[in-house]
């Protein structure tokens, strides 16, 4: 048998996303070998989650609603969804939908068997199973726990349900309004609540829900559904079918990868929110990100997760739910009191801003979650803490760098100012710092400048090349990246138009950016340096217009030119570029390491202040470097586990 690219182990959800986002993607020429016990489609699960009214997947949902309700004691939420819709898939249809385009896809295999281990070695990723041992160059995988989750989480809550679908003897239910959340019972376990799934006046899945460090069998589960909906709903019933499940919902984060070529997908990956046990949402944008990347490149990279204050959120109701869990009712009530549940809906799928959480948690009870900062600000790490904002402070250090020269430049306040050499010099200086500040806004359209804040990203990306040169950021962001999935062909913007002679490249290049727009910017800024400050003419034209186009030719020259000229490239595909042979020194006033450029193709999610240190690196140890540590870094041989028993059940 060939070996395959890749092994996708497990073809639970995690493993069938995985499939479907590679089938969705252009480029799929990779072979892929796919290992479950069975892939007959089981309807022992109905996943669900929200999205817009045509959010992906919703045409394979069996119900959609848009009214939701959540119940205490003596308050009612009962809310329109706005612009989101609750979808509800029955694991069959998903099953179905994804085997139908697998099952006869020329570079797909499926093998039916039950797998027994999955590692790496030399020779790349392998998984033995009961029918043999498969190689891979990568493998993902649904079924095995990282060696380092079996250490104790610090609040080992779980979400452990039970439920029936029924069919009621009169009409209770409304079939337009699920109810997320009714709490009117009994809480002695833990955080105790009914979850209905009306599908009809007398048809539901009817779930006893409790978060809680002690789980109950199915059976008590069912038997609590069975008391509430003859002593609640006040209604007899018929049973359809059960379904149960018991997650994990605590602060042990699983990492992405197992070892370098085993990579962690679904709930083995982490993939499930601690604090409320939803996961398909985020398995879905996981493995979307995994897949389109493998399509494109051939190699599995980690996504970035979550902002670390989510993080924080997360342990924090982790924390109450442990500890207090009297007082995580309170805090639920309070926050379905004072927020919509469309906006609860974006926080928990972690969509929101965050002024708009600070203006959440304005009303919830402060004693029990305060506390609780504080307890964890030590677990988080406070370095963890700040880092994404390290990039800011290079930012605003070089923007701030570039407006104190810039200044000193036209008011004539530099050193020696007035002689040839100085104001040579100081030209130059300015000139390499608006190139800074260009830089900037490059890496405002990888994300880098705040990981994880997409729009704090493109702000300051637009303040970069707004202040830089009047250029549209958005339009540029476009640009960029058709730029890095086909460099140096026809269908990059930044390639050059028939001719590769430098100058004629250079003036295409600055040419096809240039709109109306940016000519009324600059004109703008023009004559408010000249009558708003009353900076002399000859001033403007030495200390900021020279600069300006110095800058754009430095940027060009290193960023394009260079790299990407015709002739023999360190890679192909998106690695059609090559680099300077510099050192970190010269490299860092060439252009800040925008030279490393074929390290930039390989490596876009490393900022330039990284770039250095993967420099002349190549493959795999180009991959790996600089990545963020895996919690527990595994020896070889703890990388070789067998399957942990599904902790995941459904009867
Ligand atoms: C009943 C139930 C309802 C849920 N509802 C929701 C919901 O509404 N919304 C939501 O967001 N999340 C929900 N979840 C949580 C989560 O979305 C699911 O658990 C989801 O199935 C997790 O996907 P996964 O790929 O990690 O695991 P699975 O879907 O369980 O996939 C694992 C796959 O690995 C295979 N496998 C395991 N061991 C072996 C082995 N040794 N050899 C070969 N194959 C093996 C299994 O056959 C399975 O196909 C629910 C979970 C359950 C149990």
């Amino acid at each position: 048998m060939k070996r395959a690219d890749l092994i996708v182990a497990g073809a639970g959800l995690g493993g069938l996303s995985f499939l479907w986002h590679w089938l969705e993607s252009d480029n799929r020429s990779q072979r892929i070998t796919v290992i479950d016990r069975t892939f007959e489609p089981r309807s022992d699960r109905t996943w669900c989650f929200w999205g817009p009214p045509t959010a992906m997947f919703s045409v394979t949902a069996s119900h959609s609603w848009h009214k939701s309700e959540v119940l205490f004691g003596d308050f009612a939420a009962r809310q329109n969804l706005g612009d989101l819709r609750y979808h509800c898939i029955q694991s069959e249809d998903y099953q179905r939908l994804v085997l139908a385009r697998i099952q006869n896809h020329p570079n797909v295999t499926l093998i039916e068997a039950s797998i027994q281990e999955i590692g790496e070695d030399d020779d790349g990723a392998f998984v033995v199973s009961s029918v043999g041992r498969h190689r891979a160059s990568w493998v993902v995988q649904s079924v095995q726990e990282h060696p380092a989750v079996g250490r104790t989480a610090r609040y080992p809550i779980r979400q452990h349900f039970g439920g029936l679908e029924v069919e009621t003897a009169r009409p209770v239910f409304t079939p337009e309004r699920f109810t997320m959340m009714d709490f009117r019972v009994p809480q002695r376990n833990g955080v105790t609540f009914m979850y209905t799934l009306p599908t009809s006046e007398t048809t539901a899945l009817v779930e006893h829900t409790v978060f809680s460090p002690t789980t109950m069998t199915p059976e008590e589960h069912f038997e609590a559904t069975e008391q509430y909906i003859r002593e609640t709903l006040d209604t007899d019933f018929t049973v359809l079918r059960r379904e149960s499940g018991d997650l994990p919902m605590d602060d042990t984060f699983p990492p992405q990868q197992s070892s370098p070529r085993v990579f962690n997908i679904g709930i083995v990956g982490g993939n499930i929110k601690p604090s409320t046990g939803y996961a398909f949402s985020r398995i879905q944008r996981h493995t979307r990100a995994l897949a389109s990347n493998f399509a494109l490149t051939g190699r599995l990279t980690p996504v970035a997760g979550s902002p670390s204050r989510f993080a924080l959120y997360d342990l924090l109701f982790l924390r109450v739910m442990h500890s207090k869990p009297a007082h995580a009712l309170m805090v639920f009530e309070a926050l379905f009191r004072q927020n919509p549940i469309e906006n609860v809906m974006k926080f928990l799928d972690e969509r929101t801003h965050l002024f708009e959480e600070l203006r959440m948690f304005v009303g919830l009870p402060k004693r029990h979650l305060l506390g609780g900062v504080f307890a964890l600000m030590g677990r988080l790490r406070w370095l963890r803490a700040i880092q994404p904002f390290r990039g800011l402070g290079i930012a605003a250090s070089l923007f701030a760098g570039w407006l104190g020269v810039l200044w000193m430049g036209l008011h004539g306040l530099h050193p020696a100012a007035g002689t040839v050499t100085a104001d040579g010099a100081w030209i130059l200086l300015t000139a390499f710092l608006s190139s800074g500040v260009f830089m900037t806004a490059h890496e405002a359209m990888h994300g880098l400048v705040v990981p994880g804040f997409p729009q704090t990203n493109r702000w300051v990306g637009r303040l970069s090349t707004w202040t830089y040169a009047g250029l549209d950021y958005d339009t540029l962001e476009r640009a960029h990246h058709l730029h890095h999935a086909h460099p140096a062909t026809s269908k990059d913007p930044d390639y050059h138009r028939g001719s590769p002679n430098p100058l004629r490249w250079y003036w295409n290049f600055m040419t096809q950016y240039l709109t109306w727009g940016q000519v009324l910017r600059m004109h703008v800024l023009f004559l408010a340096l000249l009558y708003g400050l009353s900076i002399p003419l000859s001033k403007v034209m030495w200390f900021w217009a020279v600069p300006l186009v110095l800058s754009t030719f430095q940027l060009f020259f290193v960023g394009t030119w260079l790299p990407h000229r015709p002739g023999s490239y360190r890679g192909d595909g998106p690695l059609k570029a090559r680099s300077l042979d510099l050192n970190p020194i010269l490299s860092f006033f060439a252009c800040f390491h925008f030279g490393y450029h074929y390290e930039h193709h390989a490596r876009p999610d490393l900022p330039w202040w990284r770039l250095w240190r993967v420099r002349g690196l190549d493959g795999d140890a180009l991959h790996h470097a600089e990545r963020p540590r895996l919690r527990a870094i595994p020896t070889l041989s703890s990388l070789t586990t067998t399957p942990v028993a599904d902790r995941v059940q459904a009867s």
